[in-house]
């Protein structure tokens, strides 16, 4: 069985006013196991929803993937054509967006929506068959009277009951993988807490693999699985996440867990020197002259910093 979802060594880009080709993400790795729960944490610009529609071949027009590799149970994603991407959208991997209204059609009652993955899947057919599959699911991801639920319109329900729905709909085709972009950041506290027990539960019986996008290192944390850190369109350090949370071992990773204020905007992603040496507090003259690879660091986890490993990475492409 090849692994669920991999990426390697990712560089996506995207023209500038004047053509030219500007890299947006530039050195992310990612795997994620069957049933397996993977964080991927980073600030606004860090690369991780872009990371996450590569991993679906969904990265929008002018950008692209022009290196890395890309895989979905063992697809080249970037290989493969339109037809055979569809039908690992929703079926291989689900998909819940950051934004919950950006899920729903205002027009729809509840149970097309939700039913619709398994509908182009085929594993529904006829209205009163899409209907009792909603009305399954809502109540599976804890809505109350889920049955009325399906006639709802999207703006009748709470942020976090469109949220929840928006799980529903992801499930819909019995994916191997649910992909979470920012699902929480829409949510007041007790909403995001109820979120991540559901992606727990659901992990646990569905035997789901859950993979969550986040720019929140606690709630990265609560996961409790792996956790990935981006910095400037790469991939800084891979760990356990209660690993992390004690003892990180890249200085921005640290500087996130410590609270400090790290440069918001996307570092220049420079292939000659490490991407956080402006911000670092331990930075060295060889910083400034190589980029560090991604190399063992604690406890089988990676890390990308020369206190780790003296190995620099080749430049590419
Ligand atoms: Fe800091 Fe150097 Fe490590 Fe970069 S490589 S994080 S500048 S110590």
């Amino acid at each position: 069985m090849p692994t669920l979802a991999v990426i390697e060594d990712l560089v996506v880009a995207f023209p500038d006013t004047e053509g030219r080709r500007r890299l947006v993400v530039d050195g992310v790795w990612l795997d994620v196991e069957d049933g397996e729960t993977v964080a991927v944490v980073g600030a606004s610009g860090s690369g991780k929803s872009l990371t996450i529609l590569a991993l679906l071949g969904l990265v929008p027009a002018p950008g692209e993937v022009v290196h890395g590799h890309v895989r979905l149970v063992g697809v080249d994603v970037r290989a493969a054509d339109e037809a055979t991407l569809c039908g690992l959208r929703g079926r291989t991997a689900g998909l819940v967006q950051q934004e919950p209204s950006a899920n729903f059609n205002p027009v729809q009652r509840l149970w097309r929506p939700v039913s619709e993955a398994a509908k182009r899947h085929g594993l529904v057919s006829g209205v009163r068959e899409r209907r009792a599959l909603a009305a399954d699911l809502l109540a599976e991801v804890g809505l109350e009277d889920a049955p009325a639920m399906v006639d709802a319109f999207p703006h009748q329900l709470s942020g976090g009951q469109r949220q929840r729905a928006a799980v529903a709909a992801a499930l819909a085709a019995r994916p191997h993988l649910l992909v979470a972009d920012e699902p929480t950041s829409a949510l007041d506290s007790v909403s995001q807490a109820e979120l991540l027990r559901l992606l727990g539960r659901l992990r646990h019986e569905r035997g789901l693999a859950v993979l969550v996008v986040t720019h929140d290192l606690e709630l990265a944390t609560a996961t409790g699985g792996r956790m990935l850190v981006l910095h400037a369109g790469e991939t800084v350090e891979v760990g356990e996440s209660v690993r992390l949370a004690k003892g990180p071992a890249h200085p921005y990773t640290q500087a996130l867990l410590a609270g400090r204020v790290v440069p918001s905007a996307p570092a220049e992603l420079s292939r000659s020197r490490c991407r956080f040496v402006d911000g670092c507090p331990r930075a060295m003259p060889r910083c400034r002259q190589a980029r560090p690879a991604l190399a063992d660091g604690l406890e089988g986890g990676l890390v990308r910093c020369f206190l780790w490993s003296d190995t620099a990475e080749a430049a590419h492409g």
